[in-house]
């Protein structure tokens, strides 16, 4: 080969290799650009798996809460908020339609918690939009929804918010959609055993809707519907339910219904029951030493220890948390006592795992010897109970027979009761201390009137700093010296005794601050001032069977003769004249006493006030009879 030849062979060669090489890059170029693409398709496919991750954790997290016994507005709140926050929507509610005597209307069930809501009802004012009832248009876009069976999305913000609210006024509209994100709603109609009950709505920041978007929202509308079918089906189940979850012993409606029949059957044959009731003692302290699951494992201990004393036909129940009640027809006091004094014993000697040995504290109470009321039953064993307590717990407590009652030993109970149960606000250790004055009183025989007259002089202390000791007996004395001449009955003497020591302890639950303010009071603080007879009727003494003739002496002893008083302006007779002889003595006792507004009256001063208000605060006939009470005195 020449040399010439040998260049063309080198050249060719290289330019070979310089193909091959060009080759290669090109190949490679490809290759890179492929798997570029490829990076970016698996970017999408992980986001769009990731979204669809979310919405799937989304849907097991409702669904699980679905499947325990979570109430229903916890889950629709569950739903709503994580259709918000988590899948990106600006909010999210879920509304019920609703209907009544004036028509169709709306009511918001559930709302996200964002801050558009807030701003809105900035915007609108009071009522709330979740305390307002909301319009139902038939040419709305909640109408069509329902009439169009599917998902909708609108841009017109202006005529929904309009649909639903017709009241507002075009510039608080205009202002509700200012300046805010929201683009778009969209309504999923729900229907629930084929009728329809609602809607799901998302406020979205686009305009658009993409149809992945109608599936999950379509999905998450189908778990909301089934949330509320299973929340139907749960109360349905409920309230056939005859027994407590957790010791298997009959529930309270189980129990109360048993009451009932055997009240009948014990008046039909004139045959006693009885009634015990159990509480267990310290649950506090075995939870919080031991932990919850030993709290249930101690209620469930006592639950056994019913359930295997118990004949057939006793009904042993788990009233409330702690507390026990067992229903024993046919049996007498006598017979109750030695059952209860069994379970007693039982429960003492019964030794549990780590918290060792527990007590409870019983009390008995038999239909016939002790009430022939069902209300005043079930109060007397639980204050037969709470006796028990009291007493130092572990023991057994046969109720007092309620005509035996003196008014005394109804007013220390209902102290008593007010107290132990905190139905006023009080310091712990003053609380403590009257209890326990009351108690060793009831006990021991002591003077019972004057430690009644005692603590109710202390608690009327609290509410009015300028009360002196010694009041209390005082207007209780004088009340019943005016009842007299009015020849009462021994009856409403006794209630009207009780009904001083007790008419004012509705100001324990207004702020003192209110009650001394020297400046002239508001309107809105003279209501809430006004407020404290029904306060004490009502609120307080209401839950106590025993003091119920009492409550109308209390609610009223601030009416007016004229008609003029408070709370129900009642007039003349309408009053009872147990509430007028209060208000005369309140009004009499009050002037002789200095307040932060003006120096104390003398007697006469008082009653020329007194007098001044003949025929409007009480009729002449009680102010002559007063007068003349008192000025006996004066003499
Ligand atoms: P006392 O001897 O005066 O009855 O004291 P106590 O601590 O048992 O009673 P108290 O009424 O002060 O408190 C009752 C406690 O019982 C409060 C509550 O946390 C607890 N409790 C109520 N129901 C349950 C329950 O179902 N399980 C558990 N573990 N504790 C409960
Ligand atoms: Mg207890």
């Amino acid at each position: 080969m020449g040399i010439f030849d040998k260049f063309k062979e080198v050249k060719r060669k290289v330019s070979e290799v310089e193909s091959n090489l060009y080759n290669e890059k090109r190949d490679y170029l490809e290759i890179y650009e492929r798997n570029l693409e490829l990076e970016k398709e698996i970017k999408e496919r992980t986001k769009e798996l990731n979204d669809a991750n979310k919405r799937m954790f989304t849907l097991q997290h409702i669904w699980d809460m679905m499947n325990s016994s979570t109430p229903l507005e916890n889950v629709l709140e569950a739903i709503v908020n994580s259709t918000q926050g988590e899948l990106g929507y600006m909010h999210c509610v879920i509304i019920r339609k609703c209907e009544d005597e004036d028509g169709t209307f709306l009511r918001i069930l559930a709302q996200s918690k964002d801050n558009l809501i807030e701003r809105l009802n900035n915007i609108i004012g009071a009522p709330s939009i979740q305390t307002r009832r909301l319009n139902y248009d038939d040419t709305s876009i909640f109408a069509d929804a329902f009439k169009q069976k599917t998902i909708i999305q609108t841009r017109s913000l202006d005529l929904s918010l309009k649909a639903v609210m017709p009241e507002l006024t075009q510039d608080t509209v205009a202002k509700v959609l200012s300046n805010q994100p929201v683009k778009s709603v969209i309504v999923i109609p729900l229907y629930t055993r084929e009728k329809e009950f609602g809607w799901f709505c998302v406020f979205s920041s686009r305009e658009e809707l993409a149809s992945a978007e109608t599936d999950f929202l379509g999905l998450f509308a189908k778990q909301i519907e089934m949330a509320i079918t299973i929340a139907d089906l749960f109360q349905a189940v409920r309230e056939e339910a005859v027994t407590d979850a957790l010791t298997g012993l009959y529930n309270r409606r189980y129990f109360e219904e048993s009451l009932n029949k055997e009240v009948a059957r014990a008046k039909r044959l004139m045959q006693p029951f009885s009634v015990i009731g159990i509480d267990l003692d310290y649950l506090k302290k075995i939870n919080d030493t031991f932990g919850h699951a030993y709290g249930d494992m101690a209620i469930k201990t006592i639950a056994e220890i019913l359930k295997s004393n118990a004949r057939s036909i006793d009904v042993p129940a788990r009233i409330g948390g702690e507390e026990f009640d067992i229903l024993l027809p046919g049996v007498a006091s006598d017979g109750a006592l030695a059952a209860a004094e069994r379970i007693r014993k039982s429960i003492e000697n019964k030794e549990i795992e780590t918290i060792g040995h527990i007590t409870g504290s019983l009390g008995v109470a038999t239909f016939f010897e002790h009430t022939d009321n069902i209300e005043e039953l079930l109060e007397l064993t639980d204050q037969a109970m709470y006796q028990s307590k009291r007493n130092g717990r572990n023991r057994v407590t046969l109720a007092k027979p309620i005509t035996e009652t003196s008014w005394q030993e109804i007013a220390i109970n209902t102290f008593l009761d007010i107290l132990s149960k905190n139905r006023v606000p009080l310091a712990r250790k003053l609380s403590k201390e009257l209890c326990l004055k009351l108690e060793t009183t009831a006990h021991q025989g002591e003077n019972k009137q004057e430690s009644l007259y005692m603590v109710a002089d202390m608690l009327s202390k609290l509410y009015n700093p300028m009360h002196e000791a010694g009041v209390v007996k005082n207007k209780v004395l004088t009340a019943v010296s005016l009842a007299k001449r009015f020849d009462l009955s021994k009856d409403d003497i006794d209630n009207l005794r009780v009904a001083i020591l007790l008419y004012d302890i509705g100001n324990l639950m207004i702020s003192p601050g209110l009650l001394q303010k020297a400046t002239p009071l508001t309107d809105e603080e003279k209501d809430k001032i006004k407020n404290h007879p029904v306060i004490a009727a009502q609120e307080i003494l209401k839950p106590i069977s025993y003091v119920q003739d009492i409550l109308p002496i209390i609610e009223h002893h601030h009416e007016n003769w004229d008609g003029s008083g408070y709370p129900n302006k009642i007039s003349k007779d309408e009053i009872p004249l147990t509430s007028q002889i209060i208000l005369i003595i309140d009004e009499y006792f009050a002037l002789i006493e200095p307040r932060p507004y003006r120096a104390k009256m003398s007697s006469r001063d008082a009653l020329e006030v007194i007098k001044s208000d003949a025929g409007k605060k009480w009729n002449h006939t009680l102010v002559n009879e007063f007068i003349s009470l008192i000025e006996h005195d004066i003499v």
